[in-house]
């Protein structure tokens, strides 16, 4: 018998690989499968869709706010990040998922198939109150903008006090809080709201500890166990110990609570009761092992039997998981399951001060800031964007050194 003759890859069918959502899961995974080894010797063509530009890379968002980073350090466009690339970028929102078909339905393009799909499109903010028009929220590089914007113009009218009330003693409200004390120092007037008991409830005593210092230290007055009834005008009306009050304000920032968009809480798959989508351990789905679901909008419970939480530093892990199982998926090899290691926590308390708690160290202040800073930029995509933040990181440092 002859030997059987090898097709040349070149005329290998394409496999193509749809990526949704160009944030921690999407983007980090559609990078990943690229700079895997053999990527490029096989016949496949990545593609990744998001509705926006440009990533957010949100745990650095607040330092846009103090004039500690600039926008295009944590929101560079897709075009940027994929330029030395054969990743194909799609600005486009995606209207809805036929899994069983294998085709995304797109606002402008129409309809595009796939053989693999990886869904990673986030959530958006909570069910917002009455008068919800008179808020603003911090999720986008638009709301950051929208915030700048109206700090300005209230630095600039000369008010005695500018009022900023922040509903949610979650991580986004307490750095926010932090942030925006020390932008506006003696002339803030700030109000954290927090439903529950505590702030940052899900944090280790020791961060807790350490933001309450910090928020003190910045006059920030926090409201627990309060909810908020009615927003209007200039004014929040709250409940609190059986009363109701009505608290004045110029700005009102909501950071509570997040939902699942409409089409995935629709898709033709398993879901919670949150509507997030329920993804197996090895990221699939469970009547799809060609799709792959990751991030805030997924439940993946780890092999303890715990639910991950909805937080980048899952999303990030998450997309190194997805881009090795595609892989072995397409070479027809056996698919692992995600494991999830805990490296702790780092949040900001203001402008150069931090907490951070991993592995049973605590550490707090400049050095902390020092070194969150370091860590998300070694996390930030792609080694030119790094490059180029250390870079603009060093001319404002010596800049800053030799008083110009
Ligand atoms: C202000 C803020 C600060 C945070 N700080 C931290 C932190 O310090 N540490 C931490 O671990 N986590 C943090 N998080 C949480 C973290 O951002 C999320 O857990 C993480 O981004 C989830 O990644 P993801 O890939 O699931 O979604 P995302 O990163 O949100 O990406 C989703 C992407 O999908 C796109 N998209 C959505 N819908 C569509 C559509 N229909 N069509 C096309 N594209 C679409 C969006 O534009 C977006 O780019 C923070 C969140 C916020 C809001």
């Amino acid at each position: 018998m002859g030997r059987k003759q090898e097709i040349p890859p070149e005329y290998h069918p394409i496999t193509k690989i749809c990526i949704i959502g160009g944030g921690f899961g999407g983007l980090y995974t559609a990078l990943y499968l690229h700079n895997t080894w053999g990527f490029k010797k096989q016949n496949c063509q990545i593609i990744l869709i998001d509705q926006q530009d440009h990533i957010v890379f949100t745990p650095l968002l607040y330092e846009v706010i103090t004039g500690e980073l600039d926008s295009w350090e944590i929101a560079p466009s897709f075009q940027e990040l994929l330029k030395n690339t054969s990743i194909q970028f799609y600005q486009d929102k995606v209207e809805n998922v036929d899994l069983k078909t294998q085709q995304i339905r797109l606002e402008n393009r129409g309809n595009l198939t796939y053989n693999y799909l990886v869904m990673a499109v986030g959530c958006t903010n909570g069910k917002l109150p009455i008068g919800a028009e008179n808020l603003l929220t911090f999720r986008t590089l638009a709301d950051t903008k929208n915030l700048e914007q109206k700090l300005q113009v209230l630095e600039n009218s000369c008010p005695e006090k500018i009022r900023v009330t922040i509903v949610g003693g979650g991580p986004s409200g307490v750095e926010l809080a932090g942030k925006i004390g020390d932008r506006l120092g003696k002339r803030g007037e700030i109000r954290l709201i927090e439903r529950g008991k505590e702030i940052l409830k899900n944090f280790t005593p020791a961060t807790r500890k350490n933001a309450r210092r910090a928020l003190d230290k910045r006059n920030v007055l926090i409201s627990l166990q309060t909810s908020v009834n009615a927003i209007e005008n200039n004014q929040i009306i709250i409940w609190q110990a059986g009363e109701t009050a009505i608290i004045p304000t110029d700005i009102i920032l909501w950071t509570a609570g997040t939902q699942i968009r409409d089409w995935v809480k629709n898709l033709d798959c398993s879901h919670n009761s949150k509507g997030q989508v329920i993804s197996q351990s090895t990221l699939q789905l469970v009547d799809y092992p060609e799709v792959f679901a990751l991030g805030d909008m997924t439940e993946v419970i780890d092999p303890s039997g715990k639910q991950l939480p909805a937080t980048a530093q899952v999303a990030y892990q998450q997309a190194s998981c997805a881009a090795k199982n595609i892989w072995a998926s397409i070479n027809k090899k056996r698919l692992r399951p995600f494991r999830y290691l805990h490296l702790g926590e780092m949040i900001t308390l203001g402008v150069n001060t931090a907490a951070i708690s991993s592995f049973g160290i605590s550490l707090s202040g400049s050095l902390a800031a020092v070194v969150r800073l370091g860590v998300y930029i070694q996390r930030l995509p792609t080694l030119s964007h790094k490059f180029a933040v250390i870079c603009h990181r060093l001319k404002v440092w010596v800049r800053n050194l030799l008083g110009k």
